[in-house]
C-alpha cells in the first residue's frame, strides 16, 4: 500500500513510531509491544533505524513483522550519513525482500568522532537514489522549529523543498510542544511551493527523563503551560504521567480541529500511552 494515498481521504491519518530493541536485547523482546501498538489500529507504523544504538538490521525485521504478522502497513527508516550507496542498495534490497515499499529517506545524525561517509550528504540525495533504484515510496522528515544545523528558516525550508522535489511524497515531523510552531512552520512550506501533506510529530512526555534527552536532542522549545506541568509534578509520576498524556491530547485536539493531515505518535513503544492518547482523539479523526 502506498502510505500517502492515505491522506486522500477527509479523515486525519494516525500513525504511530516504534525502535528497535538496543543491540544487547533480542528482537522477540520487542514483539509483545508490536502487538499491543497494532492492535490500536493506527493508519500505519513507521520503525526507526539505528537511532540511539539500535540494532539497523532489526528495522526490517520488525517492519516485515508490523506488516505480516500483525496487518499494519510499515514505514521502514533508512539513514544515509554513514552508509555508501552499496550498503543502502542491499538494505533497500531486504526492505523490497520483504514487500517493505515505504521507506522514510534520512540522512541521520552525525556522530562526534565517526566522519560521515561521503556517497551521501543529505537525505534529498538519498531520496533520488531511491527513486532511481525504483520500486519505493519514500518520505522525509521536516523540522518546525528549524532543523539545528540549517543556517536559517528560510534556507532550511528550501532544502527541504529540494527532498521533496527528490521524491518525498510526504512529510513527518519533529517532535514540538508548541502548535503555534507547526502552523508557522506548515504556513512557509506553502510559500515555499511545498504542497504534501504534513504529519505532526507529536511526544506524550511522561516521565522527567525522557524530556531532558529530547530537548537536548531536538531542542524542542517549552511553552510555559508545559513547563509549569514538568514543575508542578516532577516527583510525582504517575501525576506526571497524566498530566503529559492530557498534554499531548489537547495538542491532537486542536491540531485535528485545525485541519492537520496526520499526526505521527512517538510512541516510545510505550502501549499504555498510545492507548490512552487513541481513547482521548480515536473518534475525533
Ligand atoms: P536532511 O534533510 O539532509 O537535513 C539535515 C540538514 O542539512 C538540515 O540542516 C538541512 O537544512 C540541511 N540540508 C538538507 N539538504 C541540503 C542541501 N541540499 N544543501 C545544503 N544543506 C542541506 N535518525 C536516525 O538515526 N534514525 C531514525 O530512524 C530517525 N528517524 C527520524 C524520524 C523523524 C520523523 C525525524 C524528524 C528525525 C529522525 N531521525 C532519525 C533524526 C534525523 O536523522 C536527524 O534529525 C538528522 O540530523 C537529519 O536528518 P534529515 O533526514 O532530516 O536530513
Amino acid at each position: 500500500m502506498r502510505i500517502s494515498d492515505l491522506y486522500n481521504n477527509e479523515k486525519t491519518v494516525l500513525s504511530f513510531e516504534v525502535f528497535p530493541p538496543k543491540k544487547t536485547s533480542p528482537i522477540e523482546s520487542v514483539y509483545g509491544v508490536l502487538e499491543e501498538l497494532c492492535d490500536l489500529k493506527p493508519a500505519y507504523m513507521s520503525v526507526t533505524y539505528g537511532a540511539g544504538g539500535t540494532a539497523s538490521d532489526n528495522t526490517c525485521a520488525i517492519a516485515t513483522r508490523v506488516k505480516h504478522t500483525y496487518g499494519v502497513e510499515a514505514l521502514a527508516h533508512i539513514t544515509c550519513v554513514n552508509s555508501s550507496k552499496d550498503e543502502v542498495s542491499r538494505v533497500l534490497d531486504s526492505f523490497k525482500e520483504n514487500d517493505i515499499e515505504n521507506v522514510l529517506a534520512l540522512r541521520g545524525d552525525i556522530v562526534p568522532g565517526l566522519p560521515p561517509k561521503t556517497d551521501f550528504h543529505h537525505a534529498s540525495e538519498l531520496t533520488e537514489f531511491i527513486k532511481q533504484k525504483g520500486g519505493f515510496y519514500v518520505a522525509g522528515a521536516c523540522y518546525p522549529e528549524v532543523h539545528p544545523e540549517a543556517e536559517n528558516e528560510i534556507t532550511d525550508i528550501l532544502n527541504l523543498k529540494k527532498k521533496v522535489d527528490a521524491g518525498a511524497e510526504f512529510l513527518i515531523s519533529q517532535l514540538f510542544f508548541d502548535n503555534q510552531s507547526f502552523y508557522d512552520f506548515e504556513k512557509r512550506c506553502r510559500l515555499a511551493g511545498i504542497t504534501v501533506p504534513i504529519e505532526a510529530g507529536i511526544m506524550p512526555v511522561v516521565n522527567t527523563k525522557q524530556i531532558q534527552r529530547m530537548v537536548s536532542l531536538c531542542g524542542a522549545s517549552l511553552p510555559s503551560k508545559f513547563s509549569r506541568i514538568m514543575t508542578r509534578y516532577e516527583s510525582r509520576p504517575e501525576a506526571l504521567r497524566d498530566a503529559g498524556i492530557a498534554y499531548a491530547i489537547d495538542q491532537c485536539v486542536d491540531l485535528i480541529s485545525s485541519g492537520v493531515r496526520g499526526i505521527h505518535l512517538y510512541t516510545m513503544n510505550n502501549p499504555y500511552v498510545a492507548r490512552r492518547i487513541v481513547e482521548g482523539v480515536g473518534k475525533l479523526l
